[in-house]
C-alpha cells in the first residue's frame, strides 16, 4: 500500500527511526481502524519484493517495520528473507489473526476484539500492545498477558479518539499494575506518518 521512512511512534521502539512497509489487505474489521483504506488489497499496486527491499535499504534505516492492514494475511517468508539479506532488522506489527510466516527480529502482537489471534502467535510475541478503547479493555488485556512469554513487554495504548478519556485511567492502572507500560502514538503528536 505504501512505504515510508519515519519515526516509530509506538511500543518498545518508540522514538527510533524506522522504515515502514504497509501491506494492503485486512479482514479484522476494527470499528476504530485509522487505515480503513488498507482493507481491500486489490486497490493497491503490486510491488516486487526486490524493489521493496532496495527502497528500504536505501532509506538508511536499520529497522524495517512491516505493518498493514493485517500483514500476516500474506506469506512473508520471501519478504523477510530479502530484508535480512540486505542486513535489515525485521519487525512486524500484527493482530495475530493468522499464523506468522517469515523470520522476525521483533514481533509486536496487538490483538483485536474483532478477530481472535491464532494461538501459535502468543509465544512469538516480543511485545504485547493492547489498545484501550473503554474500561473493559483492562480485563481483556490481562487475558493476553497470561498467554505471552514472561519476557514479552506489555503496553497499554489509548485508542486515539478516546485518549483524553482513557489516558488518566491507563496512568492509574499502570501505577497499580507496574508490569504494564504506556504507549502513546507519538508520531501523531509530531504530525508525521
Ligand atoms: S487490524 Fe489494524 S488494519 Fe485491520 S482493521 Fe484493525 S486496526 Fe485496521
Amino acid at each position: 500500500m505504501e512505504d515510508f521512512y519515519t519515526i516509530q511512534g509506538e511500543g518498545s521502539y518508540q522514538g527510533e527511526a524506522a522504515y515502514f512497509i504497509r501491506l494492503g489487505g485486512c479482514d479484522v474489521g476494527c470499528v476504530w481502524c485509522d487505515v480503513k483504506e488498507s482493507w481491500d488489497a486489490s486497490l493497491h499496486p503490486q510491488v516486487s519484493i526486490d524493489a521493496i527491499a532496495r527502497q528500504a535499504k536505501k532509506s538508511g534505516s536499520s529497522i524495517v517495520v512491516v505493518t498493514g492492514g493485517e500483514p500476516v494475511m500474506h506469506d512473508l517468508t520471501r519478504l523477510t528473507a530479502a530484508l535480512k539479506k540486505s542486513g535489515l532488522r525485521t519487525h512486524i506489527e500484527t493482530s495475530g489473526a493468522y499464523p506468522l510466516t517469515g523470520k522476525w527480529d521483533w514481533v509486536c502482537l496487538s490483538p483485536k476484539k474483532f478477530k481472535a489471534p491464532h494461538p501459535s502467535v502468543y509465544k512469538k510475541a516480543d511485545e504485547l500492545k493492547i489498545i484501550i478503547f473503554n474500561k473493559d479493555d483492562f480485563k481483556w488485556a490481562e487475558r493476553f498477558a497470561k498467554l505471552v512469554t514472561r519476557s514479552c513487554e506489555l503496553f497499554l495504548q489509548p485508542e486515539w479518539s478516546k485518549e483524553k478519556e482513557m489516558l488518566p485511567q491507563i496512568i492509574d492502572y499502570v501505577k497499580a499494575h507496574p508490569s504494564w507500560k504506556i504507549s502513546l502514538q507519538i508520531h501523531k503528536y509530531m504530525n508525521i506518518p
